[in-house]
């Protein structure tokens, strides 16, 4: 890296914001699960949209490529650097530009951690309703970026649906203002669409304009064993039935990913006895004083009289409710503690899910007969984290050779039946490769077309999607 280049990013960002020691640089070079590293020129720290757009203009003229970073928090190497990129971390762009509580919308620049966001949201008497457990650390950047979905799509959509503008930097260093807080706008072509999950390859993402929600008053939880994903379908069916909108999440857990809660994470308790070998987290909520516990008491009694569900528990307070929720969010965490794992990310139509269990754990354990399936999910979306964890004999390489093989049958199964391989996570360095077999010439034909019409030089993110 030319002393000038490093001399200019200086000037722009001021000098303790470009790092440049490898012992500053290693946590940036490095993803969430240190599946993959990856090292920088260096490292930018961008204070402001303005700055942004002066450090990505001041590469396009080195012709050196950008890798933009928010929480780092990502689950498939989209934010670590392939070699020689100048990384962008946005973390220090962490203002709430505006909130307008009569149009339901704010303006948050793009290194507001996703707590932060929820934060002032609730500050304002509303609610921001993207919730997922890395909210603490995930930027609503890295969100956007890579349309994140978490634990209420259910009730109100993915990142792309709670995003009505955004204000981006081309690769070129022009600052693009999208932010238009309309509920309708139909001139022409939606451009910030093309930025939501494009995971950093068509621009760098400054601030978005969010759009709020009235606050619950009223929430219920419940945990229930049900003996299979089907009993669990049948239960979501029922409840969307009686209670309709006032579901917002509805998780399926399956044995094994709770016993890793239960070993790996302290003071984690198992809130049913009978150690069923499937579990639902419910929750409802409502911005009506109603009786919402009552409610749902009704349909798990009724449900369980229907043979879907085994037994129930109700949360009492929110105290219980934070403790099941713990169970759910613990999942990662707690994998990650026991060892190595292959994760997937797969969506399929909700009546096809229990199918999709029953194929792929039959056909996973006829060719790897010791693999620990840890399968749990936002079963309301469709979408399942299938993983597989190393078993406890097997070396690490040894695992991690099989993922090419274990790939392939849960990808061409969830294809299969009509499903997708990234449902919330994208495809980062992680299913880069799998994904020609999966999407049509065409589709990959009009997609390599936006990139070369954004970014001819493939200079933001190299080595991501493509
Ligand atoms: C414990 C745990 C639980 C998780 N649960 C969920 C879940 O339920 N649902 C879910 O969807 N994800 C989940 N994730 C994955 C992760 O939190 C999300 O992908 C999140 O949206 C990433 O945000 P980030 O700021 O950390 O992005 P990063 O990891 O920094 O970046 C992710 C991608 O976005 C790009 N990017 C980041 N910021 C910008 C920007 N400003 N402009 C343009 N591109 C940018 C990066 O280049 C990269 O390609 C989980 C992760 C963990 C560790």
């Amino acid at each position: 890296m030319s002393a000038e280049f490093l001399a200019e990013l200086r000037a722009i960002v001021g000098a303790p914001h470009v790092l440049t020691e490898s012992i500053d640089i290693a946590p940036y070079g490095t993803d969430w699960r240190g599946r993959y590293q990856g090292q920088p020129l260096c490292v930018v720290r961008p204070g402001t949209a303005q700055e942004v757009a002066a450090v990505v203009g001041a590469c396009a003229a080195q012709g050196v490529a950008i890798v933009p970073q928010g929480g780092n928090t990502g689950l498939c190497g989209g934010a670590t650097p392939i070699g020689g990129e100048v990384l962008v971390s946005l973390t220090r762009l962490n203002r709430v530009r505006a909130i307008d509580t009569d149009n339901n919308t704010m303006i948050v620049e793009a290194g507001c951690t996703l707590a932060a966001v929820q934060e002032a949201a609730a500050q304002a008497g509303r609610l921001f309703p993207l919730s997922l457990a890395a909210e603490g650390t995930a930027t609503i950047g890295g969100n956007l970026a890579t349309n994140a979905g978490g634990v209420q799509v259910l009730r109100y959509g993915n990142a792309r649906e709670l995003c009505l503008g955004l204000e981006v930097v081309l690769p070129d260093g022009r600052l693009w203002d999208g932010l238009r807080g309309l509920r309708k706008d139909n001139t022409g072509y939606d451009l910030k669409q093309l930025f939501i999950g494009a995971e950093g390859t068509l621009g760098l993402i400054t601030a978005a304009v969010l759009k709020l929600y009235s606050r619950p008053r009223r929430m219920a939880t419940a945990w229930a064993s049900v003996a299979a994903p089907a009993q669990a379908v049948a239960l979501l069916t029922r409840l969307r039935e009686t209670i309709g909108g006032r579901v917002t999440a509805f998780e399926l857990v399956g044995r094994p990913a709770l016993d890793l809660v239960l070993k790996n994470i302290p003071d984690s308790r198992d809130p049913l006895p009978g150690r069923a070998p499937w579990q639902v987290l419910v929750e409802l909520a409502d911005t009506m004083e109603s009786d919402l516990d009552a409610a749902l008491e009704e349909v798990l009694d009724a449900a369980i009289a229907a043979g879907e569900v085994g037994d129930a528990a109700l949360a009492r307070s929110e105290v219980q409710a934070r403790a099941l929720w713990a169970l759910r969010e613990n999942i990662s965490e707690a994998q990650k503690i026991e060892g190595i794992s292959i994760k997937h990310d797969i969506a399929v139509p909700v009546s096809r899910l229990p199918e999709f269990i029953a194929r792929a754990d039959a056909a996973l354990l006829a060719v790897f007969p010791d693999v620990r399936i840890v399968c749990f999910g936002h079963l309301g979306d469709g979408n399942l984290h299938y993983n597989q964890s190393k078993p406890l004999a097997q070396d690490n390489a040894a695992f991690i050779a099989q993922t090419p093989a274990v790939n392939r049958i849960v990808h061409d199964l969830a294809h299969e039946l009509g499903g997708t391989i990234s449902a919330e996570h994208g495809l980062g360095q992680l299913k880069r490769d799998e994904l020609p077999r999966y999407k049509s010439a065409v589709e990959m034909e009009l997609m390599r077309a936006l990139k070369r019409a954004f970014d001819p030089h493939n200079r933001m993110n190299p080595g991501k999607i493509f």
